[in-house]
């Protein structure tokens, strides 16, 4: 499957080319691209909020950095969500259908979030292991929640050290508003 235009660069409005943050070129690893968005109320639409592309190598190196209290925590929320989502089938065969209308977790409806995050893990221009999705409001305050003071110090570490790009992408990197799974 191609990468959906939603998930393309929004200024080149082709796919991105390079990560973010090590600034490599995307053609020879897998990557990760994340992008946020804001909803306007009575049907008016959405704004763009961020996107990163990330290649995997960062990726690991970014979790790397994190504590396994901090990581099992993330993980553990995920299973959780994921089982209880399993006990409602016909919402967890809609977000499978349409990844980009409902939430993976939640089974929420873009339609009835103020924000949410798309997800998708690409190789080249071509979705890799099917994984696109997107998480909804609920979801993503209590992802912020579970992160401790310190995975936020530990994040913060990491930016200082290896981040070198703009100030806003630091700001979100250090927030854990950008989700490294
Ligand atoms: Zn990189």
């Amino acid at each position: 499957m191609y990468i959906p235009s939603k998930l393309h660069n929004s200024l080149t409005e082709k796919p991105f080319s390079h990560c973010n943050i090590c600034e490599n070129s995307l053609h020879e690893t897998e990557y990760l691209i994340e992008k946020a968005y804001k909803r306007f109320d009575n049907d008016l639409g959405e704004e763009l909020l961020f996107e990163v592309a990330i290649c995997l190598p960062c990726i690991y190196t970014m979790r790397g950095q994190l504590s396994t209290e901090s990581l099992l925590r993330i993980e553990d929320l995920f299973k959780e969500k994921e089982m209880a989502m399993q006990q409602q089938p016909e919402l967890l065969e809609k977000a499978r259908q349409q990844p980009l209308h409902y939430c993976l977790l939640s089974g929420k409806s873009v339609d009835h979030c103020k924000s949410y995050q798309v997800y998708a893990r690409c190789s080249g221009d071509e979705i890799s292991q099917q994984q696109l999705y997107i998480l909804g409001d609920s979801i993503l305050s209590e992802i912020q929640e579970s992160l401790s003071k310190s995975t936020k110090e530990e994040l913060e570490r990491f930016t200082d050290e290896h981040v070198g790009g703009p100030p806003e992408l630091k700001k979100l990197l250090n927030s854990g508003e950008v989700i490294l799974f």
